[in-house]
């Protein structure tokens, strides 16, 4: 992607001011749907659905040279994803010129009004998801689609539909070649009265051993990280911290009552301290600071038993496997 954007004077380093701004543009692009949020323009910002002519401009700046500039911001601060809003080049030129006439003040209204249209199209059903009540089989194009237009669905069933339509998806996110055994699985943890018991979203199986894989599936909304902890960190969200104790529960069931288990199944398996994959959240979108991005990686590192991988990363994975192969 082709990104435009007058650059804040605050990142020192070169490395580290490409880090964050190529990953914070391709987030408020996102964010804005690729249109220009000027009122009544609307002008999609991507050509042939690939390269990106859009700019994202700065709403307040701490360059003195700028036109919106405010001495009160700190230099050295990151930059904030609400202090930038996505323009077409005619809008960023006209706004830039008349800095009297389009305030922070009204930019920022503008901004938000844009974001809420935004939402709302993203957010009502759309022909993905009626294609996806069809029992049939997505191919990984297809399902990459799907991905891209509906990158904010917060509904888990959705992507338990998306993820059923297109198993390949999944599978790539294993050294090993595996293949899918079920989904919504029984993994035993039912009382002697035939009540509760645990529900898997998916499992796999490793093709040449028949180990299974436990995966448990949130959604690209879910957040990774919690609140602001110390200036250099982090916490993790509570979603996170439950879904990995959840998971590892299933593991600790699906072992113990192997046996019967394994009784009742058509196919058999087996359950050699098995690897377990959480698919949750959206790097992209969420972890926009390099704080962000290392509180999350340092504590995704440690992790020994469960694996995990973000919707951005799975399917950025799903569109590797499709570039090798063409
Ligand atoms: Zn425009």
């Amino acid at each position: 992607m082709d990104f435009e954007l007058s650059e804040p004077k605050t990142l020192h380093s070169p490395f580290r001011r490409l880090s964050i701004n190529v990953k914070m543009r391709r987030y408020i692009s996102h964010l804005s749907g690729h249109s220009c949020s000027f009122p009544g323009c609307n002008e999609n910002l991507t050509l042939n659905g690939a390269s990106f002519i859009g700019h994202v401009a700065q709403i307040e700046s701490s360059n003195p040279f700028s036109p919106r500039y405010n001495s009160n911001l700190d230099e050295d601060a990151l930059p904030d994803p609400d202090n930038y809003l996505l323009l077409c080049p005619n809008h960023h030129a006209i706004i830039d010129r008349q800095p009297e006439v389009y305030s922070p003040q009204w930019l920022k209204k503008a901004r938000d009004q844009h974001l809420k249209i935004i939402a709302l199209v993203t957010s009502s059903p759309s022909a993905e998801e009626v294609k996806l009540d069809d029992n049939v089989q997505l191919s990984i194009t297809e399902a990459l689609d799907v991905w891209r237009k509906n990158r904010a669905n917060a509904s888990e069933e959705f992507w338990q539909r998306l993820l059923e339509r297109c198993p390949t998806v999944l599978a790539q996110s294993f050294p090993t070649s595996t293949i899918k055994f079920g989904s919504k699985c029984y993994v035993g943890g039912k009382s002697v009265n035939n009540s509760g018991g645990n529900i898997i979203d998916f499992l796999y199986t490793n093709k040449t051993t028949g180990n299974v894989i436990l995966i448990e599936i949130k959604t690209p909304k879910t957040r990774l990280l919690g609140k602001h902890y110390r200036t250099n960190a982090f916490s993790i969200s509570e979603d996170l911290t439950g879904s990995i104790t959840q998971i590892l529960n299933y593991k600790e069931q699906i072992t113990m009552e192997y046996h019967s288990l394994v009784r009742d199944s058509v196919t058999s398996f087996s359950t050699f301290n098995p690897k377990c994959l959480l698919v949750v959240g959206d790097i992209e979108a969420e972890l926009t600071t390099s704080t962000k991005i290392k509180s999350f990686e340092l504590f995704r590192n440690t992790l020994k038993d469960v694996d995990i991988i973000s919707y951005d990363e799975l399917f950025q994975r799903a569109q590797d496997v499709l570039e090798i192969m063409s």
